[in-house]
């Protein structure tokens, strides 16, 4: 979405840009306007109030005019702020670039100067400034602009810092380039955006601060006015003459306000995390939108039904899951199977609601747990099922787990958000859990924070987690493919003997056949967000009716039957967004006919068998 389009979504930024620019062109046109001059005085017209004839904004205590003074007045403050911003920012972004850049004892030099001039109070140090100086705006300009300094120059320096041993200024130092050149043309750019971010969220505060420096006689001399000096004058009549000391405090809120508010809108419209989505955080449910009627409960324990979700970037719609069935019973494993990007994670997260939205959209279907329909059921509905009836493993269990607190810790925390139980219950259930998931040494294990376990050891966490309040259905997402082979074969066996112990349902996301047929009672394989076939686990690997599932079956690897040509589908999975019409692996398919390319294709066969092509592999019954 265009940065201008994203800024005005934000309602407060909009405005603060509106008064902005009024204020701007004011004071761009101030000297084309038809106003008195405003340094002469006029005693006999003194405090004369507002809208008096040729005075809108009434006369000050030397009979100048106020409007005039204002504008003129704002004009300097302005010019003064933002040149202030200016030097600050270029100073401060130049010595946190050189020290970040250089590092070591160059770094540790300007930063130690920079933290001098830090301890010191800024009001104060601006004082000081100014009194060295002698009163005066330049003074007071070049006072401003030194105690801004450091806040860019650390600012910047942490940057710098992260970027400099980034492998792009490696790269840069081989192919021969100076340490000029690395800075403007390989640091800069990538700090750029944040100098600016950071002088639009400080102008208002140095305009600010000069006015402070003019309302202490210190910044703009008479008779010339700013909006600091303007208050200053005005603090004699405060009390019998109000509307002097109104006129400008009201313009230095307008300015400081709207500034603010515009910068905090241009830095939330630069984060490109929020270019995808929109400028809120995610609901705390999968949105859900759904035209058709809900398909009819069935006995399943868990059954997706027609379900569609659908990702709503702009304009763009990206059709991830387009009309999906599925169903487990308890002590079930279903396989899930299919390449990266076939919409699986979707529809996973979509049964309990976790899909973020925006951008995502539940369409259509429904999921039903127990003949319940999750889909669009209240978020405290879903919260007390969620990690409760259905429970999820994820792929990266150190993504998951919390660096900062022990794994016996999150355990914990994970049975008592849904069980009232005591700490010292719920320390024994967690390691009644870690044995379970044959960790080793459970006792002293659940003292463990996560770095200090490897790979195998967290995932087993991952599942103790999952297992932690005995849920009916277990969703695991890729849980081994960040594993090594012989901690994967541990897990599956783990999952296996759970499954049959306890009559947990599975369903199991993966996209290595090899891995479906360890495991799992029946798998559906799917593409570009669709089941194209599904069946018994022996029956598919055996007589694979798909092209599409026929090619997954030959990526998988044999040992010990030789050399073979290493099968791959050539071509890329389509993008969810531009579907073709008819078969969506017709394009990659060596079978695909002419009537592959139009119409729905519908998935064919009786339960438990199915297919969804017009010229299978193998016919099935
Ligand atoms: P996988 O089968 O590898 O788990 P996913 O379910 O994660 O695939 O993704 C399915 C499709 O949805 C992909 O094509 C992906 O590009 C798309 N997708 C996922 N998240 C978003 C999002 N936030 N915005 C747009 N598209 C998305
Ligand atoms: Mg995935």
């Amino acid at each position: 979405m265009p940065f201008i389009q994203l800024l005005f979504r934000n309602r407060l930024a909009a405005m603060g840009a509106v008064v902005l620019t009024v204020i701007l062109l004011l004071v761009l046109l101030t000297p084309l306007l038809p106003l008195p001059d405003p340094d002469v005085t006029a005693t006999a017209d003194r405090f004369q109030t507002p809208f008096s004839p040729g005075h809108l904004l009434g006369t000050d205590h030397l009979g100048r005019d106020q409007l005039s003074r204002l504008l003129h007045g704002t004009r300097l403050s302005l010019a003064v702020g933002i040149a202030a911003a200016a030097i600050a920012g270029f100073v401060g972004s130049a010595i946190g670039i050189i020290a970040g850049y250089f590092g070591g004892r160059v770094d540790n030099m300007i930063m130690r100067g920079v933290d001098m001039l830090m301890a010191f109070p800024y009001i104060l140090l601006a004082l000081a400034i100014v009194a060295a100086l002698g009163p005066g705006l330049m003074n007071a300009l070049i006072a401003v602009a030194a105690v801004n300094v450091p806040f860019f120059a650390r600012n910047i320096r942490g940057i710098t810092v992260g970027l400099a041993e980034r492998e792009f200024i490696d790269a840069a130092r081989l192919a021969g380039m100076g340490h000029t050149r690395i800075i403007l043309s390989e640091l800069l750019p990538n700090v750029l955006p944040v100098i600016i971010i950071a002088m639009s969220t400080t102008v208002g505060w140095m305009i600010l601060e000069t006015a402070g420096l003019s309302f202490l006689g210190l910044g703009s001399q008479p008779p010339q006015a700013d909006l600091g000096s303007m208050l200053g004058e005005a603090r004699s009549a405060l009390i019998s003459h109000p509307f002097t000391s109104v006129v400008p405090g009201v313009m230095i809120f307008l300015i400081v306000m709207s500034i603010n508010l515009l910068g905090d809108g241009v830095r939330d419209a630069l984060d490109p995390r929020l270019r995808s989505g929109a400028l809120s955080r995610p609901r705390a449910t999968t949105l859900v939108q759904r035209n058709d009627p809900v398909p009819a409960a069935t006995e399943d324990l868990l059954a997706i039904q027609d379900l569609q979700t659908q990702f709503h970037a702009g304009n763009r719609v990206y059709k991830a899951v387009g009309g999906v069935s599925l169903s487990v019973s308890p002590g079930e494993c279903l396989g899930l199977i299919g390449e990266s990007g076939s919409g699986k994670s979707v529809t996973a997260l979509s049964v309990m609601g976790l899909v973020a939205s925006p951008p995502g959209v539940i369409t259509g279907g429904a999921v039903r747990f127990r003949g319940d329909d999750l889909i669009g059921a209240p978020y405290e509905t879903l919260r007390r099922k969620r990690g409760d009836r259905v429970a999820y493993i994820f792929q990266d269990p150190l993504a998951t787990l919390h660096p900062l607190y022990t794994v016996g810790d999150q355990l914990i925390e994970a049975i008592q958000s849904h069980h009232a139980v005591s700490r010292s219950a719920a320390r024994d259930k967690a390691i009644r859990l870690f044995k379970a998931v044959r960790i080793p040494n459970a006792e002293s294990r659940v003292g463990n924070y996560p770095h200090e376990m490897s790979g195998g050891m967290r995932q087993r966490v991952g599942i103790a987690m999952a297992l932690a309040n005995d849920p009916d259905v277990i969703i695991a997402d890729e849980p081994t493919t960040a594993l090594d082979v012989t901690v994967q074969a541990q897990i599956l066996a783990l999952l296996d003997d759970l499954r049959r112990d306890r009559g947990l349902a599975i369903i199991f996301i993966t996209h290595d056949f090899g891995v479906v047929g360890q495991l799992c009672d029946r798998v559906a394989v799917m593409y570009a967000g669709r089941i194209v076939e599904q069946g018994p686990t022996q029956s598919v690997l055996e007589t694979p009716a798909h092209p599409y599932t026929k090619r997954l079956i030959a990526c998988v690897p044999e040992l010990g039957r030789g050399r073979r040509e290493l099968a791959a589908i050539p071509g890329l999975p389509p993008s969810v967004e531009a579907l073709p019409p008819g078969c969506a692996f017709a394009p990659r398919c060596t079978k695909a006919q002419d009537d592959c390319r139009s119409g729905q294709i519908a998935l064919t066969g009786s339960y438990p068998r199915a297919v969804r092509c017009l010229h299978p592999e193998e016919a099935i019954g």
